[in-house]
């Protein structure tokens, strides 16, 4: 830890004040100011965290923005995490593993004063990471879940798919099934755990295929990482009816929170967890990775539910 220069009159920003921030399209709806910046009033941190617009063909100039306005640090969302890789001069082993950053480090050359100092002029290097696949292993811990040697049965290989899979994997789950509506992007998904994390206990099935219902049946976990129940709060991404009451059910969505899947298989008796916990862990660890201070998780946990009026 490191002394922080605090404002003692919080809310009036000065030109010490530090800017972190978020680049997405669209970014209105993002509930990240509202955790970084609940913490940084009740903190005494004198930071600021703002939402960007950033369209896709401006990302490369928002990126070298970054260090042209002094900024501390940012983080990435849709549809950024990916096609932020080459603008970026080192990637965390487990970012490049993933093929995805959602929070940029910057990380200035020579002495801590420096980094600290408003006026800072050094050299910096832009660092990526990922807190997606962190913060959700974190947000099992908190509820003393582990992956080893789970079965685990995982729907979606979009952008959070990935981070899930991997962090499955190097967790040491015991067999992954991945299933996803293109089951093309399924397909590559386990060729890539199969490949760089040489993991090869993982299949793909497609959502009709028959054997579906046997593995749900029989899985440890289910987690629901596609956007199926977020906008259209009917839709159901498999059939609940093959549900064990064993099976822990974990869908990433945050908003609504309780999709339908959570709710029918709270019905069953299932153990169920939304993505609330997992928004606040990967928060959390973006604020400790830019301010080397251990972060409030539930006073983030806190400001997120204010913001999403649970
Ligand atoms: P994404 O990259 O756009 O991927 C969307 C995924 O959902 C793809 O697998 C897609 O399948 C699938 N999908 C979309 N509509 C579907 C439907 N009607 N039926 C079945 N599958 C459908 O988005 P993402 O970033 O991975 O996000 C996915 C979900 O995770 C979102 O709800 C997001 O809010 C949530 N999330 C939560 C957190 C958290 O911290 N809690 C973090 C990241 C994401 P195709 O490949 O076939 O299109």
């Amino acid at each position: 830890m490191f002394p922080l220069q605090v404002n003692k009159k919080m809310g009036i920003i000065t030109g010490r004040t530090k800017i972190v921030g978020v680049f997405g399209y669209p970014i209105a709806h993002s509930l990240s100011p509202h955790m970084h910046n609940a913490v940084f009033k009740e903190l005494n941190l004198d930071f600021i965290y703002l939402a960007f617009e950033v369209k896709p063909e401006n990302l490369s100039s928002a990126i070298k923005s970054i260090s042209a306005l002094n900024m501390y640090g940012i983080n990435l969302t849709i549809p950024h995490k990916e096609a932020c890789l080459p603008y970026l001069d080192e990637i965390t082993k487990e970012a490049k593993l993933i093929g995805a950053v959602n929070t940029i480090e910057v990380r200035h050359l020579g002495s801590r004063a420096v980094h600290l100092s408003s006026q800072s002029s050094g050299q910096v290097r832009l660092i990526g990471h990922n807190t997606d696949a962190l913060g959700f292993i974190r947000s099992l811990k908190e509820s003393k879940i582990s992956i080893k040697g789970k079965k685990i049965l995982l729907l979606g290989a979009g952008g959070a798919g990935k981070s899930i899979s991997f962090a499955l994997a190097l967790n040491n789950a015991n067999e992954i099934y991945i299933v996803n509506r293109t089951l093309e992007k399924a397909k590559i998904l386990a060729e890539n755990l199969k490949k760089k994390l040489n993991f090869k206990r993982v299949s793909v099935i497609s959502f009709e295929h028959t054997s579906l219902k046997n593995i749900m049946k029989t899985t440890d976990i289910i987690i629901n990482a596609t956007s199926a129940g977020m906008k259209n709060q009917d839709s159901v991404p498999v059939p609940v009816d093959y549900l064990n009451k064993k099976t822990i059910v974990y869908d990433l969505i945050y908003n609504p929170a309780t999709t339908k899947l959570l709710k029918l298989a709270n019905e069953k008796g299932c153990r169920t967890f939304n993505g609330e916990s997992m928004l606040v862990h990967q928060g959390a660890i973006a604020f400790e990775i830019w301010t080397k201070l251990k972060a409030p998780v539930n006073l983030m946990r806190k400001a997120l539910r204010k913001a999403l009026n649970v």
